[in-house]
This record gives C-alpha cells, sequence and structure tokens, in this order.
C-alpha cells in the first residue's frame, strides 16, 4: 500500500468528505480536496436566516437507523453526539384528522413494524391485510417477474395493493425516500430501502434528528479532522478538466495544473470528467425538493415528525426557535412544478394546507418564513437510470466515480453519498 500516491478528491459535499476522512484515517495524508463553491458541504448546508438569528437548513434532512456509514463517519469525525435518535412515529394529517404510525422500541423486527402498523388506525383491516402482504413479499419473496425493470407504481399494482394504502403508505414513503413520484422512482429502491429499514436491525427504523445545522454535523467537523492530519480543503476551486497523463492525471483549474496519481471525482456533472468515460453513463435528469421554514407564534406541534395527506405538503419537522414559539421546516419532493411558483404562492399553498390539516393551525399566525428551491435535490433515479447509475470503477484505471449517483442500490441520499465515499476509499489500496 503506497501512502505517498497524490490522490484529488473532488468535490466537498458528503461524498467527497466521507471519501477524504477514511482516506486519511487509513493514512493517505498527500490528499487535496476541491470545492467548486465558496463553502463546502454540497447538498447538505446549513446558514444564518438573518431575521431571525436561526441556523437552518438548505432543506431538512432526515436521517434513519439504517444509515450505517453515516453513523460510522459522525463518529469518526467526532459529531455523533449531534444527533438525537428516536424510534420511528409518525402522526399523518389527513383533513383535520390525526392518524399515528409507530414502531414499538421493544420488539423485533419485522414483529415491531407488524405491531404498529396493526395497532394503528391510519389504515383499515383491509389495507392492513395488504401491507402484510407486500411486506412479506419483500422479504422472502416472490417479487413479481421483472420488478427491477419497475417503476414503484408497476410494482405495487403488480403486488395487487390497493389504490387507498397506495396513497396513505407507500407514496408518501417512496416520496421521502426517492425524492420522485411514484410513477416514476425505479421498484428496486423501495425494495431495498423497506429491507433496510424494516427487515434489518431493531434500531434500523429509528430517526436520527440533527440537533444542529447540517454543516455543524456533517462538514465542518470533517474539515477539522483532516486539517488536523494536515490535509486541506480547498474551496473556489473548479475542476474543468482531467486528463490522464503519462505520471497519471492532469487536473486543469481556472488558472493553473495539478497532477495526481489518483481521482476521485463526486460531483453531480461529468463535463469535467475524460470524454471517454461519458459512455455508457445515465441521463442526468433530476427532482426538485422545495422547502419553507415558517415561524409560527405558538407550539403546535409537540412530535418531531408529521405527514400530510391530499395536500401539496408532504411533511413538517417543527423545532424551538429563539424567535418564535416554534419554526416548522416543511417539505415537499418531487417539487417540479411548486418549484416554479413564486415564493408568496408557495407561502400561501402551504400555510392554506397546514389549516386545513391541522385545525388549531387556523388560530395560528406566520410571523416570518423562508423558501428554498433545491432543483437538482437528487438524480431521478427511474428504472432506466436506476439500472445505468455508474460503478465507482471507472472504465479508467486510477479514476474513481463517487457520491450519491454511484450504483449502490439505495436511493440517492446522505448514507447513499457516505457508502460509495468510504467505498471509494476501500478501493484505493486496490488500484
Ligand atoms: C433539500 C434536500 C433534502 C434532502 N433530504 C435528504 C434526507 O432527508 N435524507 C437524506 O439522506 N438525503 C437527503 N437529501 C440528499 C442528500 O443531500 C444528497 O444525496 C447528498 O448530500 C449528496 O452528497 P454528494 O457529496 O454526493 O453530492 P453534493 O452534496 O452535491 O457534493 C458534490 C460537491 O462537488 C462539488 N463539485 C461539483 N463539480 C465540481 C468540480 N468540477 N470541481 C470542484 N467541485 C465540484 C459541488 O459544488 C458539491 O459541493 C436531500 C437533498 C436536498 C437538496
Amino acid at each position: 500500500m503506497d501512502l505517498s500516491r497524490r490522490i484529488a478528491v473532488i468535490g466537498a459535499g458528503v461524498g467527497g468528505l466521507s471519501t477524504a476522512t477514511s482516506l486519511v484515517q487509513r493514512g493517505y495524508k498527500n490528499l487535496r480536496v476541491f470545492e467548486a463553491r465558496k463553502e463546502a458541504g454540497g447538498r447538505t448546508r446549513s446558514y444564518l436566516d438573518p431575521k431571525t438569528g436561526d441556523l437552518i437548513d438548505n432543506g431538512q434532512h432526515l436521517l434513519m437507523g439504517c444509515y450505517t456509514k453515516t453513523l460510522e463517519y459522525l463518529k469518526l469525525i467526532g459529531s455523533d453526539h449531534l444527533i438525537e435518535r428516536v424510534p420511528l412515529s409518525i402522526r399523518f394529517h389527513q383533513s383535520g384528522v390525526t392518524q399515528i404510525l409507530r414502531v414499538p422500541p421493544d420488539s423485533e423486527p419485522p414483529f415491531n413494524l407488524l405491531a404498529g402498523m396493526w395497532s394503528s388506525n391510519l389504515l383499515t383491516a383491509k389495507e392492513k391485510f395488504y401491507a402484510t402482504e407486500l411486506g412479506l413479499a419483500v422479504e422472502s419473496g416472490p417479487l413479481p417477474n421483472g420488478f427491477e425493470e419497475m417503476t414503484c407504481i408497476e410494482l405495487f399494482r403488480a403486488l395487487k395493493q390497493p389504490q387507498s394504502l397506495i396513497h396513505k403508505l407507500w407514496e408518501p414513503i417512496v416520496l421521502a425516500t426517492t425524492n420522485s413520484a411514484i410513477d416514476q422512482a425505479s421498484a428496486v429502491l423501495f425494495v431495498n430501502v423497506f429491507r433496510e429499514v424494516f427487515l434489518g436491525e431493531r434500531e434500523a427504523s429509528d430517526f436520527l434528528i440533527p440537533t444542529v445545522g447540517l454543516s455543524e454535523l456533517l462538514i465542518y467537523p470533517a474539515i477539522s479532522f483532516m486539517q488536523k492530519e494536515g490535509v486541506q480543503v480547498t474551496c473556489s476551486m473548479p475542476v474543468r478538466s482531467i486528463e490522464r497523463s503519462e505520471d497519471g492525471f492532469t487536473v486543469a483549474f481556472d488558472d493553473h495544473t495539478e497532477t495526481f496519481d489518483l481521482v476521485i471525482y463526486t460531483g453531480q456533472e461529468f463535463d469535467a470528467l475524460p470524454a471517454g468515460i461519458q459512455q455508457g453513463l445515465p441521463d442526468r435528469k433530476y427532482s426538485t425538493i422545495v422547502n419553507a421554514y415558517f415561524w409560527i407564534d405558538r407550539a403546535i406541534f409537540d412530535t418531531p415528525v408529521h405527514a400530510f395527506l391530499d395536500t401539496t405538503l408532504q411533511w413538517a419537522f417543527p423545532r424551538a426557535s429563539d424567535f418564535s414559539s416554534q419554526r416548522l421546516a416543511l417539505t415537499v419532493s418531487a417539487a417540479d412544478e411548486l418549484s416554479a411558483r413564486t415564493n408568496e404562492e408557495i407561502r400561501h399553498i402551504l400555510w392554506t394546507d397546514l389549516c386545513a390539516a391541522i385545525p388549531e393551525m387556523r388560530s395560528a399566525a406566520c410571523i416570518h418564513y423562508q423558501i428554498i428551491r433545491e432543483k437538482r435535490a437528487t438524480p431521478l433515479l427511474t428504472p432506466s437510470i436506476q439500472s445505468k447509475r455508474p460503478a465507482l470503477r471507472s472504465p479508467i484505471p486510477n479514476l474513481i466515480l463517487a457520491g450519491d449517483l454511484a450504483q449502490n442500490g439505495i436511493p440517492a441520499t446522505i448514507e447513499g453519498a457516505i457508502r460509495n465515499g468510504w467505498a471509494a476509499a476501500d478501493l484505493v489500496p486496490e488500484l
């Protein structure tokens, strides 16, 4: 294992930083991390809201107990104490009625899920029966022939799931975990998420809720960890091209070039990559997430995770704030249409949805709000794109593709990016 190899990690989101910290941990110190933007963090970053003084994220992120590589990463960089673990419990709001779905923490999978589902009033007896059938098919088969090429809705229909069950349970899960509509998301992703969350370890279905901003949890501690080992993250340094050269790779920036033995690329766009690598890569399509933060004048929510049915609004996550009684982080996935609206229109739609779903909201006031559109929140993983996600080991020797798009069978998430980051670091000694 040659620890002196010159390595470039391109991109300082969680994908790049997990790759780099894992390499540093293994003793690779001749390493540079380059980030195009002014600040590290990519799609997981936080900033100060000037009016309230609150630290807010570029969008609410929820982590799950099955995020095993993320937990290892947090431990390595020393921020694992900055998450709160709560057993899965969701309040579903629909036209003024609230139903709770909770997974009891004291029994083992899949009995905890079954107990939670059968004791909840969210589903009718018939829906519970069909949901159990789906769970059994995912756990031990058979899954329909060719499900790998299906969208989620095709899988649900093949498994004879009633429309009402799809609407109440499967669709919210697909939207939240894949950021895609059920008629677009790959069924493979749903099946793999279901297995990891509900059929793995007992703690796999827990929510891991960050108690600090995403930058404080995932980004700054990683940069400090590397700085202590003499490894720098250089921001405002877009890589313009990567070409093979006699002694490795020539990486070109705006005003100079540098040479490396090995390059790990974690960006979403492939323009900077050598031309040969573009063939065979999937189409670049993205799915939008619209986030809103509402500061409200009374504390209405007393549990952390709320789902909404029959509304544009999909999820709400309340938090304490020094500026107002409560701050709500609201999210809408697969939100291309909504994102085309003005901020005031989005505020109005989401506020109306909150009031329709929760009667107490009607006497509350929104004293400040922020709308954040992430138009390239995640790659759109249709069945065809899912099957063509690039492998970590690219066709060009010593060039690794990581980040959340690289293939690992799970949706483009923090865990997906970090899993690929650690796997990329595992590959380095082999190359
Ligand atoms: C609003 C929102 C909500 C989300 N919610 C969740 C959630 O609840 N749970 C979850 O697990 N995931 C969620 N995700 C997805 C998660 O944020 C991403 O999957 C993850 O952050 C991807 O990390 P990455 O490092 O692969 O990519 P990025 O974070 O995009 O990092 C890539 C970095 O590379 C840089 N870069 C690109 N090209 C170059 C170049 N040529 N030179 C130098 N630098 C370059 C970019 O500037 C960027 O900083 C959400 C995403 C968004 C946007």
